[in-house]
């Protein structure tokens, strides 16, 4: 399996090439050169497999230049019970994404894929655990080393830390706004005592840290001897480590591999979602993907009407399912691709006109009608006042605390619902993590996992900076010595 740039640019790499790079050299995004299908009797064969030997099955197929045994083991060691333990009573770890039965709704099933019962407690551990394994797997065979970089506002920062904590080769520099995140979120990150990691508490928003971030890595020199790397959203890795559990939900899901399965998805950098499309693309037998918005609807405006126009920061509104707060969804440009015919000159025409224009039409043309026709994608969006609504009625209805941003997908589903189509929609985080609003929903405090009862009490390591570009590279250069 090699890899192509969107934008036509990158000269088709393995799978281990790009693992480690962000972007391509021409601003683009890694995809493989042609999805591989999978066969009947595949599907038939990988219905009866366990999570970790599924993960084998379907990530080989990308990453042909891993040796087998040696991506087994890490499938492995990656998905145990061990590690996506806080499941929901009643659930079995052992399944790692349990589907839990809603119940009966216009016509047919609807159901969560439970994939936040990791140690961050959001669908983001997914991933990022495999990818901090197959890290220090590359390092140590190529004996190199990684200085990891981010920004984070809440769930990535955090996913990436719990994967990269302890790891051999890898270091992670992690910079959050001070005071900005909840206090559970910063007790999570800034608990951490692995001599590995380094959370920064920058005295700005956000934006200043991302900003502080892209300053750094603008630097080229300064980037290449610290060995500066990235584990954002547009990983490749990242994504096909996602697409796992769209077959896993769909075997859960239905009788047999001649009924079709939607997915719900609580969407914001549109990663998770394109995962469902490499799936589909794969030949899994999905109906619909559905793409569930908060307020901030840049996706859902796209599938409704063709026309994709991104946000300015400042129109960017700050939610209560914060981790969809995005008006820029780094991945769609993979999906784009697609819809293009793999024309990446057609892709980097359509994104220079996001950059001058804020944004391009595809209103009117065969490819916009594909979208939903060949492709499956629908959408819809929702408000504060739906998720609270969501909240307190799944709850009424089926004694079951939902989060905020599964409340998003749950609401959107049922705007989607075919008769005899099982709906899943993807759980993306576990309620604890974002008390307040379930508190203003059900009047109670969501059920903390073990373990999480007192993490606000835990003794803390961070260093407060200022926005302060010279002395985070001080700062780091200190630590890594090069
Ligand atoms: C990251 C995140 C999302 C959005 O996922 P994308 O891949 O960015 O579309 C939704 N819900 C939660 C809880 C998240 O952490």
């Amino acid at each position: 399996m090699r890899y192509q740039s969107t934008r036509g640019g990158l000269e088709a790499k393995g799978f281990s090439e790009i693992l480690l790079e962000g972007l391509a050299p021409d601003g683009g995004l890694a995809m493989p050169v042609s999805v591989p299908r999978v066969s009947a009797a595949e599907l038939q064969a990988w219905r009866a497999l366990p999570y970790a030997d599924l993960a084998f099955e379907v990530i080989r197929k990308f990453a042909g230049d891993i040796a087998e045994a040696d991506l087994q083991a890490l499938c492995r060691r990656t998905y145990t019970a061990a590690v996506y333990c806080n499941v929901r009573s009643g659930q079995d770890a052992r399944d790692i994404t349990p589907l839990q039965t809603l119940g009966e709704e216009g016509g047919t099933t609807l159901s969560l894929l439970a994939l936040s019962n990791g140690p961050t407690l959001a669908f983001k551990d997914m991933a990022m655990q495999l990818l901090g394994n197959l890290f220090e797997y590359a390092l140590a065979r190529d004996g190199a080393e990684l200085n990891v970089l981010g920004a984070t506002s809440g769930d990535t920062g955090s996913a990436a830390e719990y994967a990269m904590r302890g790891k051999r080769g890898i270091r992670v520099f992690m910079l959050s706004p001070a005071g900005k995140m909840s206090a559970f979120q910063s007790a999570q990150m800034f608990s951490l005592q692995d001599p590995n990691i380094f959370n920064f508490a920058i005295k700005g928003v956000f934006d200043d840290c991302q900003d502080m971030v892209k300053a750094v890595s603008a630097d080229a020199a300064f980037k290449a001897r610290q060995k500066i790397g990235t584990v954002n959203s547009i990983n490749w890795a990242r994504v096909v480590a996602q697409v796992v559990y769209y077959f896993k939900g769909y075997f859960a899901a239905s009788r047999d591999n001649s009924q079709q399965v939607s997915f719900s998805v609580p969407s914001g950098n549109f990663g998770n979602i394109c995962a469902g499309h490499i799936a589909r693309s794969m030949g899994l037998p999905i109906a619909h993907l559905v793409c569930a918005t908060n307020e901030n609807d840049v996706l859902d405006e796209f599938f409704r009407t063709g026309v994709y126009r991104v946000r300015k920061s400042s129109e960017t509104c700050h939610t209560s399912s914060p981790s969809m707060d995005i008006s820029k969804a780094s991945n769609f440009e993979r999906f784009v691709f697609d819809l293009v015919g793999g024309d990446g000159k057609r892709v980097a025409e359509l994104w220079r006109q996001v950059d001058q224009e804020g944004g391009f039409s595809l209103a009117g043309t065969a490819e916009f009608a594909a979208v939903r026709a060949q492709y499956g994608f629908v959408s819809g969006r929702s408000s504060h006042a739906d998720r609270l609504a969501t909240i307190r009625e799944v709850n009424a209805r089926y004694g079951l605390v939902i989060d905020p941003h599964t409340a998003d997908g749950v609401k959107v589903a049922r705007e989607h619902l075919q008769a005899g189509v099982p709906m899943v929609v993807l759980e993306t985080a576990l309620p604890a993590k974002f008390s307040e609003t379930i508190v203003e929903a059900l009047g109670v405090e969501p059920d903390r996992p073990a373990g999480f009862e007192n993490i606000e009490l835990l003794p803390q390591r961070f260093q407060s900076l200022g926005c302060d570009v010279e002395g985070l590279k001080a700062v780091i250069a200190g630590v890594t010595g090069l």
